[in-house]
């Protein structure tokens, strides 16, 4: 990934639309505000950030104690309305979310940094016209490609940003996205492990599990395929 520093000399570049800052450069996030959070997982803290430089706004989730020099699990979850919320199965997010919910209530302490960038990036309405073409036959990629939109708009960088204003630097995490494992590297984090996600296979995603995998490069175990494992973190590790 192509990162570029931020001074007060230097114009930030963009990559769709979005300025490149590197962790080097000035806070491009503040929390705004806190509050405890009880769940069917126990008790989070439940915090609110805003971004300085778009208006996109995080919300995390965040349990125990979150010390530097421990390596700490944490996940970036990217909005799904259908499947956090409405319990889709065309989609594996909403198993993902509260399986990392589930660990990191086992574990005691940890983080989800949850970004609102609905579909991929495209938004909830251009979502749901994608899927009315996955519905006459197209996968998910077919489907954001028919409608002229880009595969995966999400950027990172500002979820790892809040990682480090939470004092992690150490991290485990949950996630089965390579780009999501190097955003951690390119944030100034260390990535100790990957944590891999296990959901309950459901046919209605099967397909677009296998997209995921064959098109995204995502590192998900399917049953009776084969599973490109961990080549993305020794590559950046
Ligand atoms: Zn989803």
């Amino acid at each position: 990934m192509v990162t570029m520093a931020i001074n007060s000399t230097t114009p930030a570049s963009t990559v769709k639309g979005v300025p490149i800052v590197s962790y080097e450069s000035e806070t491009t996030v503040e929390r705004v505000a806190e509050a405890k959070l009880p769940t069917e997982f126990g008790e989070f803290r439940i915090s609110g950030y805003r971004s300085l430089i778009s208006d996109e706004e995080f919300v995390v989730l965040a349990r125990g104690q979150l010390r530097p020099e421990r390596p700490t699990l944490a996940r970036i979850h990217s909005q799904c309305l259908t499947g956090d919320v409405f319990g889709s199965t065309k989609c594996d997010c909403g198993q993902q979310l509260r399986e990392a919910m589930r660990l990191i209530a086992k574990e005691g302490s940890g983080v989800i940094v949850y970004q609102q960038q609905e579909g991929r990036g495209i938004g909830i309405i251009n979502k749901i016209r994608a899927y009315a073409l996955q519905d006459a036959g197209a996968d998910t990629v077919e489907a954001n490609e028919r409608l002229g939109l880009d595969v995966d708009l999400r950027r990172y960088e500002q979820c790892a940003e809040i990682l480090r204003d939470l004092g992690i630097r150490r991290v485990r995490l949950i996630s089965n996205n390579p780009d999501k494992l190097h955003a951690i590297k390119d944030g100034g984090l260390v990535l100790v492990e990957r944590v891999p996600l296990a959901v309950k296979f459901h046919r209605s995603f099967s397909r677009y599990l296998r997209t995921k995998r064959a098109r995204m490069g995502h590192l998900i175990d399917i049953p009776g395929g084969t599973l490109p494992e961990l080549g993305a973190v020794a590559e950046i590790s």
